[in-house]
């Protein structure tokens, strides 16, 4: 009886520690998704990020060499460190950057410290990380805050139990004292002014038996060093094993800092309790968006959710009274406010920014708040910042990121005019340095009304395509802040300056000479060139704003349809000779078995929900269910190429809901095909929007919103801020008479909709 008792509360606790892991949303999440890549192919270009949302800081283990931008493959072998890292993506690679390694014996050498390991005995969650060296048999847990990060190192039996630590070189140091190692590492991408330092201090549990600090090959006597690549070893004797635990924090500001960021974020807290708080920050976060359905596609929305959260990542930190404060990245002072960093706006605006003005406005204002420090801390909005400018991509589309904010009241009144002066003079300015920040070629753009591709600036339509589109976003703002009505005009008229690049020839766009005429010979699957990592068939709907516009240069809706219809239908024949080689974009296209869509890359992560302005919405429907079937899966090969700092990731989690901000700052969503029986979007405001479905099947045949009958083929943000519920009837075969009225027809500037 007794023994029945206690089997029976034994099994009650059992089934309720079952219960709360099926509602952990963050137990759901594959931090390993994306991670089986390589330089020729990318499955996603990312690590495992053990960290918070936004987090200042994240760590992974390091299986690549020290400066390998390819950080952590999932057909590696071997650890050799667990590294504290700010990475983007392995073509932007890392700043800041130091590693702990436990290990046994005095091997302070990465190639002799490696250890192997097997995904068998790995767990990866977004808070929380274990894994088994074999060669040491040493077990490390890893466990985030926002600015540091609690280590257990389950040690065996032994007097030479070592934890390394490694600053790597280009400039670091390790003091030991006490408990403790303090340090900074320089090491850095670029984008950083000369006095950068990433300060560090990691704090043990109990004092060291021996210690040494290295300089990258030998272990030196004393207790600090400065040097190309500082170290040190931190040794333990535990004859009867030991659990030794580390927690560790930095700061971009000093060490001073650094150490009021381990006591605010650590103090006082085991490695239980910040891991199961950092497991509810994720679940809160997470749980912003509900999905119910099928597990394997709840682990895919999860996963890409846990991404498209992770940047643009906090680089301020707060003060001894809590206020924020941040180094600059621009001008390498210490100065008051926010200040978010490692995101490319070229990707980001597409998405991952209208997402956050969506479902984390809160967290969006502050980013806005950053990018006004940012432009008077450097005279300019970043476009590509890790920390600060870099030289990659092209666009203006700071404006679609500042500008999407502004019309959708998210950024906070006082700062919105500040932010439009920013625009404008970012948009007539190109950074002396750093030619991918400010507009390459405004001056050219400002007077012919396009970059002319025989002037020496490359990539031309490209530029030209995404500064019209620019433009545009621009004048959204400058209408919702009460700008005058000629200011107004003039954006709105180089909102339509993607006309001067249009080929009635070929119906696509094409770049142009100085002297007005199309640039010739034009191979319209030629990647590069005149266009960015795509080619004319990609970067002819770069119109976000105007798709009418668009379809009446094409000939109207029905030829429209055709040529969308082409880009899938093509065979994906590629020109290369820009690259002088085949691009890792250009395979992924090659092998998706797609045409010549390439959703591996951002140019056309938009175009399938452009069926939807040409009076067949129902080809976005099953197109944006066919990428999402194909493309994307928890797995680590699970993305179709880069994802790139949460956009790709973004894409999916509006897709799987149904809907998608084709073009930001307008205001309206696009329809596609929602994935899931049930979606409750828990908005900041206090409302919840609720989508439904009926029948798993890609095509919509009916749609109501809040009981009533909806034709149209878009959605308005302010109306969804009401919340309520969006009930769709799915069906397998197309419902062509829906949604194929003028009015039904999502917003073009030109010509306004009746
Ligand atoms: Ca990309």
């Amino acid at each position: 009886m007794k023994h029945a008792l206690l089997f029976c509360l034994l099994a009650l606790a059992t089934s309720r520690v079952a219960a709360q892991r099926d509602d952990s949303l963050a137990d759901l999440v594959n931090p390993l998704m994306g991670t089986d890549s390589k330089f020729t192919l990318s499955n996603g270009n990312t690590y495992p990020a053990i960290a918070l949302p936004w987090g200042m800081n994240a760590w992974t283990p390091q299986t690549g060499k020290m400066g390998d931008g390819w950080v952590y493959t999932y057909d590696a072998d071997k650890i050799r460190g667990f590294k504290q890292t700010h990475q983007p993506s392995p073509w932007i690679n890392d700043y800041g950057q130091f590693s702990l390694m436990p290990v046994i014996g005095a091997k302070i050498d990465p190639e002799q410290r490696a250890s192997w390991f097997s995904h068998k005995s790995e767990i990866a969650r977004p808070y929380y990380y274990k894994v088994y060296l074999a060669d040491h048999h040493i077990t490390t847990e890893i466990t985030p805050t926002d600015r540091c990060a609690l280590f257990r190192f389950t040690m065996p039996p032994t007097d030479s139990a070592v934890v390394i630590i490694d600053a790597f070189d280009r400039g670091s140091r390790v003091k030991v004292e006490g408990r403790r190692v303090t340090g900074y590492t320089t090491r850095n991408s670029g984008g950083v002014p000369s006095n950068f330092k990433n300060y560090f201090v990691v704090e043990f549990d109990r004092p060291f038996d021996f210690f040494s600090p290295w300089d990258g090959e030998r272990l030196l006597p004393g207790d600090a060093f400065t040097g190309n690549r500082a170290g040190a070893l931190l040794g333990f004797r535990c004859p009867v094993g030991a659990a030794i635990e580390a927690r560790a924090a930095s700061s971009f500001i000093s060490l001073e800092q650094a150490l009021l960021n381990l006591e605010r974020e650590t103090g006082g807290k085991s490695f239980d309790r910040v891991r199961d708080e950092a497991r509810a920050r994720w679940n809160d976060v997470l749980g912003r968006i509900e999905v119910r359905g099928e597990l394997s596609l709840r682990q895919t929305f999860y996963s890409c959710l846990y991404r498209s959260v992770l940047f643009p990542r906090a680089f301020h930190e707060y003060d001894t009274t809590g206020a924020p404060v941040h180094y600059s990245p621009y001008n390498g002072q210490v100065l008051p406010g926010y200040l978010y960093t490692d995101t490319g706006f070229w990707d980001t605006f597409r998405a991952l920014c209208p997402r956050l003005n969506l479902v984390y406005p809160s967290v969006n204002a502050r980013v806005q708040e950053g990018l006004l420090n940012a432009y008077l801390e450097s005279g300019f909005l970043p476009e590509w910042a890790s920390p600060g400018h870099r030289n990659c991509m092209v666009g203006n589309n700071s404006a679609s990121v500042v500008s999407d904010a502004i019309v959708k009241g998210v950024t906070p009144p006082a700062i919105a005019q500040r932010l439009y002066d920013a625009m404008i003079a970012t948009a007539n300015s190109v950074h002396p340095r750093v030619r991918s920040t400010g507009r390459e070629g405004f001056e050219y753009y400002n007077r012919l009304g396009y970059v002319p591709c025989d002037v020496g600036i490359k990539e031309s339509a490209a530029r030209t395509l995404e500064y019209a589109y620019d433009d545009w976003c621009i004048s959204r703002a400058a209408r919702a802040l009460g700008r005058p009505e000629e200011e107004i005009c003039l954006l709105e008229q180089r909102g339509q300056n993607y006309r001067h690049l249009f080929d009635p020839e070929t119906s696509l766009a094409r770049g142009k000479n100085e002297d007005g005429s199309f640039q010739s010979p034009f191979n319209p699957f030629k990647w590069g060139d005149a266009f960015t990592e795509g080619n004319s068939w990609h970067y002819t709907w770069s119109v976000f704003h105007d798709a009418r516009g668009l379809s009446t240069l094409m000939g109207g809706n029905e030829r429209f349809v055709a040529m969308l219809d082409s880009l899938f239908r093509l065979p994906p024949i590629f020109d290369e000779s820009y690259y002088g080689g085949v691009i890792h974009e250009i395979r992924e296209m090659q092998v998706a078995d797609m045409g010549n869509y390439a959703h591996g890359n951002q140019p056309v992560q938009h175009v399938i929900y452009l069926y939807n302005h040409a009076g067949a919405p129902w080809k976005a429907q099953l197109r944006a269910r066919e990428v999402m079937e194909k493309l994307y899966r928890a797995a680590p090969d699970g993305y179709c190429g880069d994802e790139d700092n949460g956009q790709t990731s973004a894409w999916y989690v509006f897709s799987a809901l149904g809907f998608y901000p084709a073009c930001p700052a307008s205001e309206e969503y696009l329809i596609g095909s929602p994935l899931f029986p049930s979606a409750t979007i828990h908005l900041e405001n206090g409302k919840s929007l609720r989508v439904t479905t009926r029948g798993n099947a890609p095509y919509i045949h009916s749609m109501r919103r809040n009981g009533k009958a909806r034709e149209q083929n878009f959605l308005n943000h302010f109306d969804l801020l009401r919340g309520g519920s969006l009930h769709f009837q799915m069906r397998d075969a197309p419902n062509t008479r829906r949604g194929t009225r003028a009015v039904d027809a999502p917003y073009s500037f030109s010509p306004p909709r009746e």
